[in-house]
C-alpha cells in the first residue's frame, strides 16, 4: 500500500490532505474520472483580511476541476469551503490558496490551459485536450491575458484604425489598433 503522505505529496494541495480517492468512468464518453476528496490540515480559519479565527461560521462542500492525473483526464478536487464570522468583516468566505472564489477550476489547471492558449492552437483543440468546455478555456485565456498584458495608455487619438488578422487560419485572431492620424 502506498503511504498516505505520498498521495498527499502527489496531489499537493496546500493546507489539505487526501481523505479518499473515488475512481470512475463517464457513462457517455468513457473518460476515466477521479474525484479527490480533501480534508483540512490547519486548525485556524483565516479571514481574507488576515485575521485568524478558532472557529468557522458554516461549511459547504465545493468541487472544482483539477489537472489530469495519469489516465484520469477528468479529475476534481472535493473539499470543504468555510465561511468565517469575522469581527471586522462579518460573514465572509474563506480564501483558499489553490482556487479563486466562485471559479470551477483550480489555479494550476487555469495556468496550464492559459499556457496552451499561447501556442496558437484552437480553443477547441485545447478544450478537447483538457476535457473542458471551450467556454471555460476562453474564460481562462481572457483572464490570463488581462493579468499579463499592460493596461493600454491613455491616448489623445481622435481617429482610430482597427484591423483584424489571422494568426492561424480561422483559429486565432489578433487585432491591431492604431492612431490613424499619428
Ligand atoms: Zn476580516
Amino acid at each position: 500500500m502506498v503511504k498516505q503522505e505520498y498521495i498527499n505529496q502527489l496531489v499537493g494541495v496546500q493546507g489539505h490532505r487526501v481523505l479518499a480517492l473515488h475512481f470512475g468512468e463517464n457513462r457517455k464518453t468513457g473518460d476515466k474520472e477521479l474525484v479527490i476528496e480533501l480534508g483540512r490540515h490547519e486548525s485556524k480559519y483565516r479571514c481574507p483580511c488576515g485575521r485568524e479565527l478558532d472557529t468557522y461560521y458554516d461549511r459547504s462542500t465545493r468541487m472544482v476541476r483539477d489537472l489530469p492525473y495519469g489516465p484520469y483526464q477528468r479529475s476534481w478536487l472535493s473539499f470543504p469551503q468555510f465561511r468565517v464570522a469575522c469581527p471586522d468583516c462579518g460573514v465572509v468566505t474563506q480564501e483558499l490558496p489553490f482556487v479563486e472564489p466562485r471559479l470551477t477550476y483550480t489555479k494550476r489547471l487555469a495556468a496550464e490551459v492559459a499556457l496552451s492558449c499561447r501556442e496558437t492552437r484552437s480553443l477547441k483543440a485545447i478544450a478537447a485536450q483538457y476535457h473542458l468546455n471551450w467556454k471555460t478555456v476562453k474564460e481562462i485565456d481572457k483572464q490570463a491575458l488581462e493579468e499579463e498584458l499592460p493596461r493600454p495608455a491613455e491616448t489623445p487619438a481622435r481617429l482610430l484604425a482597427v484591423d483584424e488578422f489571422s494568426i492561424q487560419k480561422r483559429h486565432k485572431y489578433g487585432t491591431t489598433v492604431i492612431d490613424a492620424e499619428a
